[in-house]
């Protein structure tokens, strides 16, 4: 029997770095173990693909982590595997998450002719101080380029990620990020507020004061004019 609405979400453990807010399970400095952990999904999509029924697969998604340090051969010898272990529709949404400081058009060029047709790029802020304090390592002319080269390489569908209610982060500096994002035309964006994490330098900052946490009202406002401006201009967003 065929499964009719099956995604596959595959989980690319690595980062250049680690950022002061981030619990995902992702290591930085560990780039050396990506060539056996590729492997390792492909014994592991032919394992389940031999011993799963027949599935059609609608959405694969690589998350992370930084999937986009993954070279192109990589990312093109999973895809075989994928396909060879399962039915991809032909019109099966593939994306990646980029960190808009870890692609070239080189590489986005192959893996866009490789399949991949969706790309969800973390941008989080366009304010130079408040990507700092996240310690991200793009700033936001990097995500210019990023969005420019991956319209040239033929993506067509692209998602643009921020997050909201940031430490000392003002209601203009909130807008002129929304602005910015909205005039990149994505089709997409998703907007998280930051939540404290347990075990994270936000985390243990927050919890001898160093941080200020980010107080319900102004969280409540954020929303309020998130949903202003992506209303104004007909962009789908979470
Ligand atoms: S790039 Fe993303 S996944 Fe990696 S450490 Fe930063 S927030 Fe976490």
């Amino acid at each position: 029997m065929t499964n009719p609405n099956t995604s596959i979400y595959i989980h690319i453990p690595f980062c250049k770095h680690r950022c002061a807010y981030c619990d995902f399970n992702t290591y930085a400095g560990q780039e050396d173990s990506i060539p056996a952990y590729v492997q390792a999904l492909i014994n592991e999509i032919e394992f389940v693909g031999q011993r799963a029924e027949q599935m059609n697969i609608h959405t694969v998604f690589f998350g992370g982590g930084t999937p986009s340090l993954l070279s192109a051969p990589q990312f093109d010898s999973i895809l075989k595997a994928l396909r060879s272990a399962f039915t991809l529709t032909a019109d099966a949404e593939i994306s990646i998450e980029a960190n808009p400081g870890t692609i070239s058009p080189e590489k986005l060029n192959i893996i866009r002719k490789s399949g991949i047709n969706r790309i969800s790029f973390g941008v989080q802020s366009a304010n130079t101080e408040e990507l700092r304090m996240l310690e991200r390592i793009h700033d936001f002319f990097t995500v210019i380029e990023a969005v420019s080269t991956a319209r040239k390489a033929g993506f067509n569908n692209l998602n643009l990620d921020l997050i909201y209610s940031l430490p000392e982060q003002t209601l203009a500096s909130w807008q002129t990020t929304l602005q910015r994002i909205v005039d990149l035309y994505p089709e997409h964006i998703s907007a998280y507020a930051l939540t404290l994490e347990h075990g994270t330098p936000f985390g243990r900052w927050s919890s001898k004061g160093l941080l200020p946490p980010p107080r319900p009202r102004s969280r409540r406002r954020n929303v309020r004019i998130r949903g202003r401006v992506f209303g104004k201009q007909g962009v789908c967003a979470l």
